[in-house]
C-alpha cells in the first residue's frame, strides 16, 4: 500500500433511501418516495457549494484535492442515473479528484438497474460494496432482504463485465436462523466468488433496529427467537477470520479482509485519522484546524429536518491533542498493522504518551495486546473484546488537558 496522503480529503455521501427496511438495520435510512431523492440530491449539491464558506467560518483546513469518495446509506444505487451525473458534476466543480481516486458505492444486490450501472461507470465509480449479509436465501429473506444467492452472483458478473473488479461483500454474523453450518456455507461461497475484499460484522443489538428492540424486549417478532447466542456469534467471527485468511483475504482491520493492495482506502482514512467531509443525513466530518485541534462535526439524522432547514446544521466538538491521542490508540488498534509507539511520540511527545504506553504493557501482560518491536496490536483474544480494550485508553490525561471547546 502507498503511504497515506494527509493533504487530500475523503468525501462521504450518505444516501438514506432503501427499498425496504432490513430487520437488523440501525442506520439512519428508510423508505421514501422518489420525489424525495431529487430534493435530497439538490440539497447535497447546495451543501457542496456551501462547504468552503462553512470551513472558513469554522477555521478548519478543507483540502481541495480528493482521493477517496464513498457513497453509503441506505442504498445509493436507488438514485436515478441523472442524479448521479448531476452530483458528480458538482463534486468535480468544487473539488479536484486525484487520477487514482477510489470511488466506492454501496449496492443492495438485485437493485442495480443497467442504466444506473452505466451512469456510475461513466461518473468514475470504480469500487462497489455489496450488502449480501448471507448467501443462504432463507436467512436473507428472514432479514427482510430481497436477494438470493443467484442474484448476488449475477450482480458480481455484471459489475465485472462493466469494468469494476474492485468488489466488496459484506457478511453479517448473528442473523435469525443462522447456524454455524450455514455461516460456513456463506463464507465458502464468498471465497469462491474471488472478490478482493470482504467485511464481516457481528449483529449489533440496540434500540435502533427492529430486531434489536425485539431482542432487548425478549420478544419473538422478526424471528428474534432464532438469533444465535453471543458465544455462537463470536465463534462465527473466529471462523470467518480463519477461512477468509486461508482463501487469501488477509485481515487488516477488525471487520475487514482484503487481497494485498485491495484494502479500502476510504475506510483506512478513518483509522489513520486522515481528513474527511461527510455530506447528507447523519454524516460525520473530521477536519484539522491550524491550532492543532481537530473538528468533528455531524449532521442531523432527521430527513425532514435535513431537507427543510435553510442551512445544514452541524453538531460539533473540538478535540484537543490529548483526545486525539486517545483516538490514535483506539482507531489505530482496530488495524492489524497496530499502533507504532514511535509515531505516537513523534506526534504527541513522550510525556503525553507515557501513561498510555503503561496501559498497553499492562494489557499485554493480560494477553489482550502484543507489544513486539514497539508496535502495539490486538491479540486474537483482545480483538473479541476490543471495545473493552479501547476503553482502557480513555481518560488518561490530566483533567485540565481534557475536553476543550472553542
Ligand atoms: S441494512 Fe442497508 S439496505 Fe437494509 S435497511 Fe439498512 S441501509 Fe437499507
Amino acid at each position: 500500500m502507498d503511504a497515506p496522503n494527509h493533504n487530500a480529503l475523503g468525501l462521504y455521501f450518505s444516501i438514506p433511501f432503501c427499498r425496504a427496511k432490513c430487520t437488523y438495520c440501525n442506520f439512519a435510512s428508510g423508505v421514501y418516495p422518489a420525489s424525495e431523492h431529487d430534493r435530497y440530491v439538490a440539497r447535497l449539491i447546495r451543501d457542496l457549494t456551501a462547504v468552503p464558506a462553512w470551513a472558513q467560518t469554522m477555521q478548519v483546513h478543507l483540502p481541495r484535492q480528493v482521493d477517496t469518495i464513498y457513497f453509503g446509506g441506505g442504498t445509493p444505487v436507488l438514485l436515478a442515473p441523472h442524479l448521479f451525473t448531476e452530483l458528480f458534476a458538482a463534486i468535480r466543480s468544487h473539488f479536484q479528484l486525484t487520477p487514482d481516486a477510489e470511488i466506492t458505492i454501496e449496492c443492495a444486490p438485485g437493485q442495480l438497474p443497467d442504466d444506473t450501472l452505466d451512469a456510475m461507470v461513466a461518473a468514475g465509480v470504480n469500487r462497489v460494496s455489496l450488502g449480501v449479509q448471507s448467501f443462504v436465501d432463507h436467512e436473507a429473506t428472514l432479514s427482510g432482504r430481497y436477494h438470493t444467492r443467484d442474484i448476488v452472483l449475477e450482480d458480481l458478473r455484471r459489475l465485472r463485465a462493466a469494468g469494476i473488479p474492485n468488489l466488496n461483500i459484506d457478511l453479517l454474523a448473528g442473523l435469525a436462523d443462522q447456524t454455524f453450518a450455514s455461516w460456513r456455507e456463506s463464507l465458502a461461497v464468498l471465497c469462491e466468488t474471488g472478490v478482493p475484499h470482504a467485511s464481516v460484522y457481528m449483529l449489533e443489538i440496540d434500540e435502533d433496529s427492529r430486531l434489536g428492540r425485539e431482542l432487548l424486549d425478549g420478544g419473538t417478532r422478526y424471528s428474534a427467537g432464532l438469533v444465535p447466542n453471543d458465544d455462537t456469534i463470536a465463534q462465527m467471527y473466529e471462523e470467518a477470520v480463519t477461512s477468509l485468511t486461508a482463501s487469501g483475504l488477509q485481515q487488516y482491520e477488525i471487520s475487514n479482509f482484503a487481497h494485498s493492495g485491495m484494502e479500502s482506502r476510504h475506510n483506512l482514512r478513518y483509522w489513520q485519522r486522515r481528513p474527511y467531509l461527510g455530506l447528507g443525513l447523519d454524516a460525520s466530518s473530521m477536519l484539522h484546524a491550524a491550532d492543532q485541534t481537530v473538528l468533528r462535526a455531524t449532521t442531523s439524522d432527521d430527513l425532514s429536518e435535513f431537507l427543510t432547514t435553510a442551512e445544514t446544521a452541524h453538531e460539533t466538538s473540538w478535540l484537543a491533542p490529548t483526545q486525539q491521542l486517545e483516538e490514535a490508540w483506539f482507531l489505530g488498534l482496530r488495524r492489524n498493522a497496530g499502533v507504532h509507539i514511535r509515531d505516537l511520540i513523534t506526534e504527541f511527545g513522550p510525556d503525553a504518551v507515557a501513561p498510555s504506553i503503561a496501559v498497553a504493557h499492562r494489557l499485554a501482560v493480560d494477553g489482550l495486546l502484543s507489544t513486539a518491536k514497539n508496535i502495539v496490536r490486538l491479540t486474537d483474544r483482545g480483538r473479541l473484546i476490543s471495545n473493552d480494550v479501547f476503553a482502557e485508553f480513555l481518560g488518561l490525561a490530566p483533567a485540565h488537558h481534557a475536553a476543550q471547546s472553542r
